[in-house]
């Protein structure tokens, strides 16, 4: 039996294939940045949404986006939407568990280590609150270096800008 995959369904399949540039465990799809595509008359719209605003990585993203889609489509437009914002809750379950399994985060709600007040709520690895910052950029402009005092584990920190 053969499949034939919609054009939407082939615009999913790439959109997989974009790597966040911050958190390269995981897909733009994972993340949720990229949540709905519309395809009408051989054009295709793929509205998506910054996990934090103001970090040059998002310009990043949309070339990516564009860039793979092209392979495929046409006619191909990258529209970014800032509202409603983006929230953790937007990853989907195997974005958690390809982030859990990269070491970045626990498995469940609480898994990047997103601000709180401007700092990460609690380590990533044990839970435990008692966290301090390393270093104010860390392997990306995007990124702070943290450790936990409890665990003693250093973890990257996605800065809210
Ligand atoms: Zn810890």
């Amino acid at each position: 039996m053969v499949t034939v995959l919609s054009e939407v369904e082939h615009a999913w399949a790439l959109l997989a294939q974009v790597p966040d540039p911050e958190l390269p465990a995981v897909s733009v799809v994972d993340l949720g940045i990229a949540r709905d595509v519309q395809y009408t008359d051989g054009r295709l719209v793929v509205p998506i949404t910054p996990t934090y605003s103001g970090c040059p990585a998002m310009r990043e993203i949309e070339d990516d986006v564009r860039t793979m889609l092209t392979q495929r489509f046409d006619e191909v437009e990258v529209r970014t939407v800032l509202s409603p914002p983006w929230t953790t809750d937007w990853i989907t379950e195997e974005g958690r568990r390809k982030l859990a399994g990269a070491g970045i985060a626990p498995s469940g709600a609480r898994m990047l280590p997103l601000l709180v007040e401007g700092r990460p709520a609690s380590c990533p690895h044990c839970g435990s609150a008692a966290v301090e910052e390393l270093a104010a950029f860390g392997s990306t402009a995007c990124k702070a270096l943290w450790r936990c005092t409890s665990c003693r584990e250093p973890f990257d920190y996605v800065k809210a800008h």
